[in-house]
């Protein structure tokens, strides 16, 4: 059983698929899988959480980590929402006290929830929220499961697309977003098929690698890039510096894409550093032997940062010399920027809910 998996006196459905969770309980409690697989089925697709609600005697499965406090599982209690223009952030405060920030995006017909996968990060982008505050901790896959089973079944919504894009780098974290990706794709669960979940990252090479040799299939990806070149690169994301603009091509050159789809790079545009007509131009470049589709974010400014936004005249400017370029862009919209739930502004400090990148 892999590592990320949790090794508790008791059983936590959130960290296990089907099959781990039939496994073990038969295994640790001799409990067979008449009798176990339908308690999955009615916490993980059903969203029972209730004490009350699970086995056939009525009584909770004393072999289960106790899922329901205060009306909301322990793995993750919300204990905050925001709502803006239909984009709503909820904070969810784990068991040791830690709070984490997740975002319910809507689009078109599918709900998108945008999941965290640590609490802090330890890779300091310069414009991001979460990167101020440090690697607090990991989350376990329960945790990160636990999120998805909050926006369905705690607020009602019908997530049908999860990117790990929240706080926290997931490469960084591999090992429980795989086993949450596991958890979450379950027929028998979650049952969001892993063709609608994207992982995003800094650029860190050696996770990139080990996603392409998953042997279950592969995941789409999506790179947060920011610069045209290493020199602007490494000034805003360390990370480059040891992970280059070429060896991250490279890397990505020989990622399994899925046919007919693409990389999700992401461009936050910072007015000064990365926005001149020769960055477009050389990020085009770049982008060449790529299949992709750009997202261009205008930078959501954040208190206490010393990087500004550009005027929404220079991010038109800087789309069209893109798009001069054959560049595929996507305007990401700033929905979600009253309550800082805008890309690079999650995560308040720890003890403090408020924001998230
Ligand atoms: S942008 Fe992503 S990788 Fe960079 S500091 Fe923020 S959460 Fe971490």
């Amino acid at each position: 059983m892999n590592t990320a998996i949790r090794h508790n006196r008791l059983l936590d459905p959130f960290s296990l698929t089907h099959d781990q969770f039939v496994e073990t309980a038969f295994q640790r409690y001799g409990k067979t899988a008449h009798y176990s697989s339908p308690v999955y089925r009615r916490i993980m697709k059903d969203g029972i959480a209730d004490p009350g609600g699970l086995d056939t005697a009525g009584r909770f499965p004393e072999w289960l980590d106790p899922l329901a406090a205060d009306g909301g599982p322990v793995r993750g209690k919300v204990v905050k929402r925001v709502d803006d223009g239909g984009v709503v952030k909820f904070v969810t405060r784990l068991a040791d006290g830690l709070d984490i920030e997740s975002v319910i995006i809507p689009m078109h017909r599918r709900h998108t929830l945008c999941v965290s996968s640590q609490v802090g990060c330890r890779m300091g982008c310069r414009f991001c929220r979460t990167g101020k505050m440090g690697l607090i901790r990991n989350l376990d896959a329960g945790e990160i499961v636990a999120q998805v089973f909050a926006a369905r079944h705690g607020l009602g919504v019908d997530v049908r697309n999860v990117v790990f894009m929240g706080m926290g780098e997931p490469l960084d974290n591999l090992d429980n977003v795989v086993q949450a990706i596991r958890v979450l794709e379950d027929q028998r669960g979650m049952d969001i098929a892993r063709r609608y979940m994207t992982v995003s990252t800094a650029g860190l090479i050696d996770g990139i690698n080990r996603l392409a040799r998953l042997e279950d299939g592969p995941v789409n990806l999506a790179v947060s890039l920011n610069a045209p070149d290493d020199e602007i690169r490494s000034r805003i994301m360390p990370v480059n510096r040891n992970n280059p603009m070429a060896a991250l091509k490279a890397a990505l050159l020989t990622y399994p894409l899925r046919k007919k789809s693409a990389f999700f790079m992401e461009y936050v545009l910072i007015q000064g550093i990365n926005d001149r007509p020769e960055h477009a131009r050389a990020l085009a470049r770049y982008l060449a032997p790529l299949r992709v589709k750009l997202n261009l974010i205008a930078y959501n400014p954040t208190p206490g940062s010393d990087l500004h936004a550009p005027s929404p005249e220079a991010y038109e400017q800087f789309r069209s010399w893109l798009v001069a370029e054959k560049i595929f862009v996507r305007r990401r919209g700033e929905k979600g920027g009253s309550i800082m739930a805008a890309c690079g502004q999650l995560g308040g400090k720890p003890s403090q809910p408020t924001h998230t990148m």
